[in-house]
């Protein structure tokens, strides 16, 4: 996916900024230093605009209107050196104008906080089924998948899961991010459903596993309370796997207790024997089992109990409308206090706002893994974000 930067600012020094750091990040750019009607004509559904709000001719805000009008479907990054207030209302106008607010870049702004609005926006230009195209011609085989792993074209990113009550990050989430040279970003759907299709996510979990480990090894050992999640799609639970997987924990020398292996609710459900064979092996090893988007399957907690999980997620679509619907805020809170009551570990997925963060926090979730905290990121990102989580606390 090819997307163009576009920068409108009155300030030559910021414009000049901002196409540095996007020749820097490899992304073409154009800079205007007023608005001007013309504008409009050059941009596409991909572009990315940085918008400075306070500008003598016409303001960002102004532009924002016409940005709207003109139905433009890219992305905005709003710029400025104006105090907070008027920054949050201007992107509450953004957000009920539709427009897509990526970010707000306060000035003066460094190549990195470039990057991570370049990278938000990145993940949120796509839709769940982007690169449908791309995969299929892809054709990705078995033999593919070690030489995308040392391309760097498959890669782990990890999201941390953070205690609301004492801001301590006690997990993170391994989650799969595929970026192709010449077919851009892919999502993680469509390419692990690609890779069910073809019968080699078996293969390709385990290589992925054996490399997260091996990457966040000095993590663990250092931290011997922090725990990684893996997606373990239910296919993949039969004897053959469970015993390679043992080996890769195993030779990785990371305590078992330290990892937890999260299937998807909708399959966990109709455990065959070969499924209960695995679930019963990880679980004997000392590892933790969660149950993926609780809620959006058929599970329900008392068969939860009989089955040797210890985690549920609560899925984002819960969490998107608990502000808004009574019912939902009633059957969150309900799964929350069985869940405690049988012991389970609960992760609410998905929390964007201080709203949302309230009302989970108030009901006793003690895990959270959301945008308000963090994206997923990778690992030197993670390093640096785990350093500043330990400094916070100790402050
Ligand atoms: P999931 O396991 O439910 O993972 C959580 C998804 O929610 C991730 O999307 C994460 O980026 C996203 N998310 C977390 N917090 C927020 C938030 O506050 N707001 C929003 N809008 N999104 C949030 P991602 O990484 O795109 O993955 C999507 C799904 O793809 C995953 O859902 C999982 O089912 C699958 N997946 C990703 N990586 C792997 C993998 O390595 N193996 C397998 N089997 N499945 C994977
Ligand atoms: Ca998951
Ligand atoms: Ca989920």
């Amino acid at each position: 996916m090819n997307y163009r930067v576009v920068a409108i600012d009155d300030e030559p020094s910021y414009l000049q900024l901002i196409q540095e750091f996007a020749a820097l990040s490899s992304i073409d750019s154009l800079a205007f230093n007023k608005w001007d009607e013309t504008i409009l004509d050059l941009l596409t559904d991909h572009d990315l605009v940085f918008l400075d709000i306070h500008m003598p001719d016409t303001d960002g805000i102004d532009i924002l209107m016409k940005l709207n009008e003109a139905n433009f479907k890219g992305g905005v990054v709003v710029l400025s050196g104006a105090d907070e207030s008027v920054v949050n209302s201007t992107k509450k106008l953004g957000d009920s104008l539709e427009l897509r607010i990526i970010d707000l870049l306060s000035k003066p702004f460094l190549l990195r906080d470039f990057r991570e609005c370049i990278s938000s926006f990145d993940f949120s230009w796509q839709q769940p089924n982007s690169g449908q195209d791309a995969i299929d011609q892809l054709n990705i085989s078995l033999d593919d998948i070690p030489n995308y792993l040392d391309s760097g074209w498959l890669y782990p990113v990890y999201q941390p899961q953070v205690d609301p009550n004492s801001n301590h990050v006690s997990g993170i989430e391994c989650l799969s991010r595929m970026n192709h040279p010449e077919h851009g970003f892919i999502a993680p759907p469509v390419f692990i459903e690609h890779f069910a299709e073809k019968n080699i996510i078996e293969e390709y979990t385990l290589l992925l596993i054996e490399q997260a480990l091996s990457e966040c090894r000095p993590l663990l050992l250092d931290a011997s309370e922090l725990i990684i999640s893996f997606n373990i799609s239910a296919s993949s639970l039969n004897q053959g796997f469970t015993k390679k997987l043992l080996e890769i924990i195993s030779s990785s020398e990371i305590a078992p207790n330290q990892i937890t292996l999260e299937v998807t609710e909708t399959h966990a459900i109709s455990l065959t024997q070969d499924a209960l064979y695995a679930v019963s092996k990880f679980r004997a090893a000392g590892m933790n089992l969660s149950v993926d988007d609780f809620g959006t399957g058929y599970s329900t907690i008392t068969q939860l109990n009989e089955l040797p999980f210890n985690e549920l997620k609560i899925d984002r679509s819960f969490i998107i409308d608990i502000t808004e619907n009574t019912k939902t805020l009633n059957i969150v809170n309900a799964t929350i206090l069985l869940a405690n009551s049988l012991s389970l570990k609960v992760v609410a997925e998905g929390v964007e706002t201080e709203e949302q963060l309230n009302i989970i926090k108030n009901m006793g979730c003690t895990a959270v893994q959301g945008y308000i905290y963090a994206k997923p990121m990778e690992l030197t990102d993670l390093q640096e974000y785990l350093q500043d989580a330990t400094r916070r606390k100790q402050a």
